[in-house]
């Protein structure tokens, strides 16, 4: 990619002009910066493709110039390849490259290795930008699906309902089965779209992270299930629930999937449904058991990629709703798991950071 543009920060002029000269010669566009805060300037602005940092600079250490690049989303993918003539021990590069740096080289850098090292950070840069898009572009491409199909899946639904009405009993009985086989297959569409569409509004929304009260939380999650836990009579028992940061519509999502899952794999007896927390140094961890049919401990990975079902259509499921809880826990730095024996039981548990 000789076309890439490389910002050479140096405020040491003279080996700041011979990388700049040797850079162009490869055909690269060099711009250069003497201190941290011009080079923080530039890159805001700019948004070169690597940039060259050395660490001892007059202003903000080259470590921080590094924490901040890397910890805005607008100039986090830049790659960052630290240089340093005086901090050379192998503990001086373990903390360069902890500041988030893709690379670290000790002076004196031969001029081929330094050349080999930018085409090396370009090639995983190029990489990563094309991974960036497909899964920009798949993202898009669910939403749109999701939604342009809702429309016309209204239409058939409210039309089927209109025939239904107006004409059930006055044509054939093979006629009456149609119309509810279109009805049933309509309601698993709808079903399956509006998950579809909730995973891809996760994976899209911009996060509100603010203090929010899981018991708040839990409420309103256990006021939309109130038909199902009307209908299977469970007993639902809880710990006091801590407060958390985090968004509280996604934290909501993610209790009323686990506690409607917690209802629906159930096995014959009354569903008893336990609702924990407990701190976890700088995190609280929740927990949802059931009594329920339990899973192969073979599964405890692949329930959490999308689409994956262990039951058939007899019980009414889209294989969305734990890849969701997967990404929204994960979004809040958090970790998702579960433990389970057939015909006894689950426990899912997930963490979130501590209010
Ligand atoms: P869905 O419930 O729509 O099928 P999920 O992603 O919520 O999708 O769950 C994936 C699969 O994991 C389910 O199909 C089910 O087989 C299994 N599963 C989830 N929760 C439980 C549970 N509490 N007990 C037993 N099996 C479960």
């Amino acid at each position: 990619m000789p076309s890439a543009q490389i910002l050479n920060v140096d405020d040491y002029v003279p080996g700041r002009y011979a990388r700049t000269r040797l850079l162009k010669q490869a055909g690269y566009t060099v711009a250069e910066a003497g201190t941290g805060a011009e080079a923080l300037n530039f890159i805001n602005r700019e948004h070169p493709d690597v940039v060259l940092l050395d660490i001892n600079l007059p202003d903000i250490s080259g470590l921080e110039v590094c924490q901040k690049i890397k910890s805005e989303p607008a100039t986090s993918n830049t790659a960052v390849l630290q240089i340093s003539a005086s901090m050379t021990q192998s503990h001086h590069q373990v903390e360069g490259l902890n500041s988030g740096a893709d690379g670290y080289l000790v002076e004196p850098v031969d001029p081929s290795v330094l050349l080999a090292t930018i085409r090396a950070l370009l090639r995983a840069r190029q990489a990563e930008d094309a991974l960036r898009r497909s899964n920009d572009d798949l993202r898009h491409f669910a939403y749109m699906v999701s939604h342009e199909m809702t429309e016309p899946l209204r239409m058939i639904t409210s039309y089927t309902q209109l025939i239904a009405n107006r004409y059930q009993g006055r044509l054939d009985p093979d006629a009456d089965e149609f119309l509810s086989f279109i009805t049933s297959g309509a309601a698993r569409m709808k079903n399956f779209l509006g998950d579809l569409l909730s995973y891809s509004h996760a994976v899209n929304a911009e996060r509100r992270f603010h203090r929010c009260s899981t018991e708040v939380i839990l409420a309103a999650a256990l006021s939309n299930l109130e038909l199902q836990i009307k209908e299977t009579g469970a007993n639902i028992e809880r710990d006091p629930l801590p407060d958390v940061i985090g968004d509280d519509t996604q934290i909501t999502h993610v209790f009323q999937n686990l506690i409607s899952n917690a209802l629906k794999y159930r096995r014959e007896e009354v569903p008893t449904i336990h609702i924990g927390a407990k701190a976890e140094g700088d995190m609280c961890r929740f927990s949802i058991s059931d009594n329920g049919v339990g899973i192969d401990p073979k599964y405890f990975e692949q329930i959490f990629t999308i689409f994956k079902r262990l039951h058939g259509r007899d019980v009414p499921g889209t294989g969305i709703g734990l890849a969701l809880c997967k990404r929204i826990i994960e979004a809040h730095g958090g970790q998702i798991g579960v433990e389970s024996q057939p015909d006894v039981g689950s426990k899912f548990f997930f963490t979130l950071p501590k209010a």
